[in-house]
């Protein structure tokens, strides 16, 4: 107990018993000594309950109750009470102003954001930017459901999908179909969750625009270099050494322009995602054909293994998928030195399938390996022109596997080689069909 407190009791408990002594006193002089004690406690109880009343009637008021000045129990009860509330007030304030920060801080936020509830995905809060964007409207559309502002989203049901983390990264928005959205949804309680929708229309032209100059280049280029091309194989000077050297030079160098400019196309074509013609792709054909294909690049330097273990075919364009396989091939044999060993695995992994592609070759240092499927990235550049590579294999096998659906995994060891995997999920596979005779 502190010691304003202990004064508080002392100020209170002494009136009281020397009201009680007084009342003893009186009612031995009055001989009535019961009826004086029992009147002044009467009297007592009668204060007490008078103050109570007092402090209920503070209790009750919402204004800071003033703190007064005398001794005793009660007032410094009042005093405690008035205490706490002035400081309950100024953490209130304290508060609203935060709140008003962060209020202003969301609302004037470039992105949507949308603070959504329960399984209906209830709409809570909202800032300027959902207004623009989203089209939500203040206070109509608070409480109202957010599915039904996002109806045309590419993936139905996105909202209430387990993987609706995974971002959504081009969608129109339902104000106009001309402005682009990236969303994101993140939880941030068990309940409640937050929509970020980002204008992406500017950063969407810009891509487009690069893909279309780099696929009209590209096409531009293909003619010019076909006739060049041409010319060269008949060009050719077999009395004079040095120039027939210079012609042989020349026609590879054409001929990679040529390699540069097809994997540009095939890569622009990919990034469009036009839809490609999608069948049974049967895999021991297509196996025979990586292995010859292995064979004739590596020309016996290498061992090279084909093992099918998966039985099964699977569902998609055979043109994507032999180019998505045949680059990780290419790319085994021209990054393994002499008498190294590739093996090619197809098995079946769970519901799905994997192909892989090992090598002993030169491997990869960890570090490059989250960026060797940019474009152009090459971890040693000198080796891959030196190789005849264009930089640009891995990243048609990435598009390729997106575009069904899979995964490409790389483990890699310097010095000692490299595994590169492919994992298509189950809705790619297909029984096999028995091989006819005629195949
Ligand atoms: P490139 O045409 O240069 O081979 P890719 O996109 O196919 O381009 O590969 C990118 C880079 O990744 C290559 O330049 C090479 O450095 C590295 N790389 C790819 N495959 C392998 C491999 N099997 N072993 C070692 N390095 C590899």
């Amino acid at each position: 107990m502190n010691s304003a407190l202990r004064t508080a009791w002392l100020k209170t408990l002494w009136p009281v018993a020397a009201l009680l002594g007084a009342a003893l006193l009186i009612g031995l002089l009055t001989q009535h000594v019961w009826m004086a004690l029992a009147l002044t406690a009467i009297a007592i109880v009668a204060w007490q309950l008078w103050q109570l009343r007092t402090l209920l009637g503070h209790l009750n008021t919402r204004s800071t109750p003033r703190a007064p000045e005398g001794g005793g129990i009660w007032n410094e009860i009042i005093r405690v009470l008035s205490r706490r509330h002035h400081a309950a007030r100024a953490r209130k304030k304290r508060l609203v102003s935060m709140l008003r920060v962060y209020g202003h801080a969301g609302a004037s936020f470039p992105d949507a954001v949308v603070v959504i509830s329960g399984e209906r995905n209830e709409i809570e809060w909202f800032n300027d930017a959902a207004t623009a964007l989203l089209g939500l409207a203040y206070p109509r559309d608070v409480g109202s459901s957010l599915d039904s502002h996002l109806m045309h989203l590419s993936v139905p049901g996105w909202l209430n999908r387990d993987d609706a983390q995974d971002s959504l990264p081009d969608e129109a928005s339902p104000v106009d179909a001309n402005i682009r959205l990236a969303l994101k949804l993140f939880s941030y309680t068990d309940s409640a969750r937050i929509l970020i929708a980002r204008d992406v229309s500017k950063l969407m032209h810009l891509e487009q625009v690069r893909h279309d100059f780099v696929a009209n280049v590209s096409h531009e280029l293909r003619t010019p270099l076909t006739v060049l091309h041409g010319y060269l194989d008949l060009l050719d000077d077999e009395e004079d050494p040095e120039r027939s050297r210079m012609f042989t030079e020349m026609r590879q160098q054409s001929l990679r322009m040529n390699h540069l400019v097809e994997d540009l196309l095939t890569l622009s074509r990919l990034e469009a995602q036009e839809p490609s013609d999608e069948d049974v792709v049967s895999m021991p054909f297509m196996l025979a054909a990586l292995r010859r294909e292995a064979e004739a690049l590596s020309g016996g330097q290498h061992v090279i293994r084909v093992s099918d273990d998966a039985h099964v075919d699977l569902w998609g364009s055979n043109k994507e998928l032999h180019s998505a396989f045949s680059n990780l091939i290419s790319n085994a044999v021209r990054y393994t030195p002499k008498h190294g060993e590739i093996d090619i695995q197809f098995r079946r992994e769970g519901e799905g399938a994997a192909l892989s592609v090992r090598d002993s070759g030169y491997g990869i240092p960890s570090a490059q390996i989250p960026r060797i499927t940019e474009r152009f990235y090459r971890v040693s550049n000198s080796r891959s022109r030196e190789l005849g590579g264009t930089g640009l294999g891995l990243s048609i096998v990435k598009h390729v596997l997106n575009n069904h659906g899979a995964s490409l995994e790389i483990e890699s060891d310097v010095g000692k080689g490299s595994t590169f995997t492919c994992h298509l999920s189950a809705h790619r596979i297909v029984p096999r069909r028995p091989l006819s005779t005629a195949e």
